[in-house]
C-alpha cells in the first residue's frame, strides 16, 4: 500500500529516453520543486533523474514506484532545464542523454562529502549583547563574533583555526544552545570566490582605451539591466579583447552573479589562468578534460549552490548547472572546438547563446576572426557589434608579404624558399625570434613505396598513415592506430624504397637544423606538448627569449603573446584551401590571420614592425590576397555572397545523416532503402547516400546524406519523420548532425 500522503511526480531519468516516467514521493507535505535531483528505481537498477513536473496521472497511483531518495541539493536551475529541452530537440537527441551531461560528474550527487558546521543562534551583534542567562566568556565571544552574519555556518576546523578555541568549548556552547551543530554537504560550505573577487579588487578601468571603455560600458549596461544581449567583440589580435571582457566579468561579480567563460581547450592554458589571477587576485574555477574528479565535483556543486564566481572551461562547461548566471563569454567563438563531434553533436557556442537568453544574461562572443555566421548576425543587427580596431599596446600591425613558390622555389626535396630563409637569418642576426607555422603534425603526411607506388594506409580507416620520425612510428591521426616504421613495403616486399611525401613540422625542423645548426629550436605540436606543464614551460622559454626559432602547428596560433617574435612564416598556405567543405576557405583565412597576429605584437615603431611571410603556389587566390591586404571584411562579403548564391548557411540550413556499419553490403542496401523513403518537399534537397570522404573509419564503413533546406523549414522534423519510418537494423548506427562542421 502506498502512503496516502504520497504525491505524483514526473521524473526525467538520465539515459536514452525522451519522455519522463511517473513516480510517487512518499511525503506529500514537502514542497518539491521542479529540478530536484532524485534517485528512482528503474527496472532492476537505480537511476538518477530530475523532477520535471507533477505526474501525468495516466497510471493508477498504486502501480507507481516510489522515489528512493531526494538529494539535499539545490534544484537544477530552470535555464539549465530549458537548455536541456532545446538542445535535445534542436540536435535530435534524447533528453535523458542531455540530462546525463548536466548531471556529470555523478559522484557530486551520489557520494557527497559531509561535514559538521556550527551556526550561531545569535546572528547579530545586538542579540549577543542581550544574552543574560549565560555568561559570555572571552572565548565564547570569539566564536560568536566569528559566526556573526553567516547563514551557512563554519566548519569545526575553520572555527578552531581562526579563534583558537578547543573542540570542548564548541561542544559546551552547543549544549548551552549558543550555537547549533549541523551536518551539511561539504559543498554548501565551500569557499566562495565571490566575496573575494568583488571586495578585494579595485576597478582598473581607467587604463583602457576609448574603444575598450565604450565596449565595457555597453556590456555592463546589459549585465546590470539583465538584458540577454549578444555581443560580438571583434578586434585584431592584441586589441585588448581579453582585457575588455575581464572588466565585464568584474561588473557581473559586483552584481553578485556568476560568470561562465568558454574557451577552446587549447587556449585554456596556465598562461591564461595566470593572467586572470593577476587581474583578480583569485583563481577561476577551471573545468577541462584533465582536471581531477574531485575538482569537477567541487566546481559542479559550487556552481549549483551559487557560490562559484567564475567558471572557465572548455565546451562541456556549458552543461554545468550554474544557478545564478549573469554573464557568458565565448572567447575565440569561431573555433571548431566548440562543436562536439561525438555522442551528442552540439555546438556549445550556439547553445550558450540560447542559455544566455534563458538566464536574462548577456553573452559576449570574442574573436579576431569571427565565424561567418556570427559576422552575418552582427551585420544584420541581431548581435551588437563592438569593434576594437587597433592593437591595444599601440603596436603596429605586421607587414605581410607573399612568396610565390613558382618563381622562388625551395631546393629539391626542401620546403623553405630562399627568400624565407634569408629573412629568418636576418632575424637571427638581430637576436629576434621567428615562427614557422605548418598545420601538420609528424614528419610527413604520406609514405609511398617507390617501387610499387603503394600509399601506406591505416588498417581501420581509409586514411594515410603519418610518419612520426622522432618516435619511429606510422600513426593514424583519425583513430590513433600506430605501428613501427619499417623501410619495407608490405605490398611488394621492396626494401628501402619507402619515401616520405610532403612536410610535417618534424621535417621542417630537420631542414632548419641543417641550415642553422646553432639556432635554438623548438617544435610546438600536440605530440611534443602533451601536458600542461611542458606547454607552460615551453611558452615561458619562448617569452624569456631562450628560443630562436619556433616551429608549430595550429597549437601556436592561439592566444600566446611572445614579445620578441618578429617574423611569422606560413610554410604552406595552400593546405586546407582545397578541402572542398563548406568552411574550408573561412577556416584557412582564420588560421592564417591568427598566426599572422603573433608577429610583432609589441612593435611601436615602423621599423620594428613584425613581418609575415606567406609561401603559396597560388598567388592569385582571393583568400591569400585578402589576408595579404589585411582586408577581412572584403573576404567576408565575398564569401557571404557565394553562400547566398548556393543557399548555404547562414542563408539556408544544412544537416547530415551519417550511417555506419561493419557490414559494407548491408550498409549500402540500407542506405538505398532509406533513400526510397526520403520525403519530397519543394524547399528541401537531399543528396546521397554518398560514400563518406573517409569511407572507412575505425573499422566501420560510412555513408552520408546531406540535407539542405530553406531557412524557414524545420529541418529537424523533416529528418525525424523520415528516419523514424524505417526500421534500423542492429548493425547500423545512424547519426544526425544538425549544422554540421565536419563533412568527412
Ligand atoms: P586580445 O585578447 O584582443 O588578443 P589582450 O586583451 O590580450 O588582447 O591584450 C593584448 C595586450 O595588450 C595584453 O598584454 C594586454 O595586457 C595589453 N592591453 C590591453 N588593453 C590595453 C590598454 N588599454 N593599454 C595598454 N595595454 C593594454
Ligand atoms: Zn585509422
Amino acid at each position: 500500500m502506498k502512503n496516502v500522503n504520497s504525491k505524483e511526480v514526473s521524473v526525467l531519468v538520465s539515459g536514452p529516453f525522451n519522455e519522463p516516467f511517473d513516480y510517487v514521493l512518499d511525503d506529500k507535505n514537502t514542497n518539491f520543486s521542479v529540478g530536484k535531483i532524485v534517485l528512482v528505481p528503474f527496472g532492476k537498477r537505480k537511476i538518477v533523474g530530475i523532477i520535471i513536473g507533477g505526474g501525468t496521472k495516466t497510471i493508477p497511483e498504486r502501480k507507481l514506484k516510489t522515489v528512493l531518495q531526494v538529494y539535499d541539493l539545490e534544484p537544477i536551475p530552470k535555464p539549465s532545464i530549458e537548455l536541456l529541452n532545446f538542445l535535445a530537440s534542436w540536435y535530435c537527441v534524447f533528453r535523458g542523454l542531455v540530462l546525463k551531461m548536466i548531471l556529470s560528474p555523478l559522484e557530486a550527487i551520489t557520494s557527497p562529502d559531509y561535514e559538521k558546521v556550527y551556526k550561531s543562534n545569535f546572528p547579530n551583534k545586538n542579540e549577543i549583547n542581550e544574552i543574560e542567562e549565560i555568561k559570555i566568556t572571552y572565548k565564547r565571544k570569539l566564536v560568536l563574533d566569528f559566526l556573526l552574519n553567516l547563514d551557512i555556518g563554519k566548519s569545526q576546523n575553520d572555527i578552531i583555526k581562526q579563534t583558537g578555541v578547543s573542540k570542548a568549548i564548541l561542544k559546551d556552547m552547543t549544549q548551552k544552545k549558543l550555537i547549533q551543530e549541523k551536518k551539511v554537504y561539504k559543498a554548501q560550505n565551500l569557499d566562495s570566490c565571490f566575496l573575494k573577487s568583488s571586495k578585494e579588487n579595485k576597478k582598473n578601468y581607467d587604463f583602457l582605451n576609448l574603444e575598450q571603455k565604450c565596449a565595457v560600458d555597453t556590456i555592463n549596461d546589459s549585465i546590470i539591466n539583465t538584458k540577454p544581449d549578444c555581443f560580438l567583440l571583434d578586434g585584431v589580435p592584441g586589441s585588448g579583447k581579453t582585457e575588455t571582457y575581464f572588466e565585464a566579468v568584474r561588473t557581473c561579480l559586483d552584481q553578485g552573479k556568476q560568470v561562465l567563460i568558454l574557451l577552446p581547450e587549447i587556449v585554456l592554458t596556465p598562461d591564461w589562468e595566470k593572467r586572470f589571477f593577476k587581474k583578480f587576485s583569485f583563481a577561476p574555477l577551471v573545468w577541462n578534460s584533465v582536471i581531477t574528479k574531485k575538482k569537477k565535483k567541487k566546481i559542479w556543486l559550487t556552481a549549483l549552490n551559487g557560490t562559484a564566481g567564475v567558471i572557465v572551461g572548455a565546451r562541456s562547461a556549458l552543461m554545468i548547472p550554474i544557478s545564478n548566471l549573469g554573464l557568458i563569454i565565448v572567447d575565440e567563438e569561431h573555433e571548431q572546438a566548440f562543436k562536439q563531434e561525438e555522442n551528442i553533436r552540439y555546438n556549445a557556442r550556439d547553445m550558450a547563446i540560447y542559455r544566455s537568453t534563458r538566464s536574462s544574461a548577456p553573452i559576449v562572443l570574442a574573436s579576431a576572426t569571427p565565424s561567418l555566421e556570427t559576422f552575418y548576425n552582427a551585420k544584420r543587427g541581431k548581435y551588437i557589434h563592438l569593434t576594437l580596431p587597433k592593437r591595444a599596446t599601440g603596436a603596429t600591425l605586421p607587414h605581410i608579404k607573399l612568396i610565390d613558390l613558382t618563381t622562388h622555389p625551395p631546393d629539391k626535396g626542401k620546403w623553405l624558399s630562399p627568400l624565407l630563409v634569408a629573412e629568418i637569418e636576418s632575424k637571427l642576426n638581430n637576436k629576434e625570434q621567428s615562427l614557422l607555422f605548418l598545420n601538420r603534425r609528424g614528419y610527413a603526411p604520406l609514405s609511398i613505396c617507390n617501387s610499387c607506388g603503394d600509399k601506406i594506409k591505416c588498417i581501420n580507416c581509409d586514411t594515410w598513415l603519418v610518419e612520426h620520425r622522432s618516435k619511429n612510428l606510422l600513426v593514424c591521426h583519425h583513430c590513433g592506430f600506430s605501428r613501427t616504421f619499417e623501410n619495407l613495403c608490405k605490398k611488394c616486399g621492396a626494401e628501402g624504397q619507402i619515401k616520405a611525401c610532403g612536410p610535417g613540422v618534424e621535417r621542417i625542423q630537420e631542414e632548419i637544423k641543417e641550415i642553422f645548426p646553432k639556432a635554438k629550436l623548438i617544435v610546438l605540436s600536440s605530440d611534443t606538448m602533451n601536458n600542461h606543464k611542458i606547454l607552460n614551460d615551453t611558452v615561458d622559454k619562448i617569452k624569456n627569449n631562450k628560443v630562436d626559432i619556433v616551429i608549430g602547428t595550429q597549437m601556436i596560433a592561439k592566444g600566446h603573446d611572445f614579445p620578441n617574435l618578429k617574423l611569422v612564416c606560413i610554410v604552406d598556405s595552400d593546405v586546407g584551401l582545397s578541402g572542398g567543405d563548406l568552411r574550408a576557405s573561412e577556416r584557412t583565412f582564420q588560421v592564417l590571420q591568427q598566426v599572422s597576429g603573433r608577429s610583432g605584437r609589441h612593435a611601436k615603431k615602423e621599423e620594428d614592425k613584425g613581418v609575415v611571410l606567406i609561401q603559396t603556389h597560388d598567388i592569385k587566390n582571393p583568400i591569400i590576397n585578402a589576408i595579404s591586404k589585411n582586408n577581412r571584411n572584403e573576404f567576408f562579403d565575398k564569401e557571404l555572397m557565394s553562400r547566398q548564391n548556393a543557399n548555404m548557411p547562414p542563408y539556408g540550413r544544412l544537416a547530415s545523416i551519417i550511417l555506419s556499419s561493419r557490414l559494407e553490403r548491408k550498409l549500402e542496401t540500407f542506405s538505398l532503402e532509406l533513400l526510397k523513403s526520403a520525403p519530397i518537399f519543394k524547399n528541401v534537397k537531399i543528396f546521397g547516400p554518398a560514400p563518406a570522404p573517409i569511407y572507412f573509419l575505425r573499422g566501420r564503413f560510412r555513408r552520408r546524406f546531406l540535407i539542405k533546406s530553406d531557412k524557414n523549414v524545420n529541418i529537424q522534423d523533416v529528418i525525424l519523420n523520415w528516419t523514424r519510418k524505417v526500421n534500423l537494423p542492429n548493425h547500423i548506427k545512424l547519426t544526425i548532425d544538425i549544422d554540421p562542421f565536419s563533412f568527412m
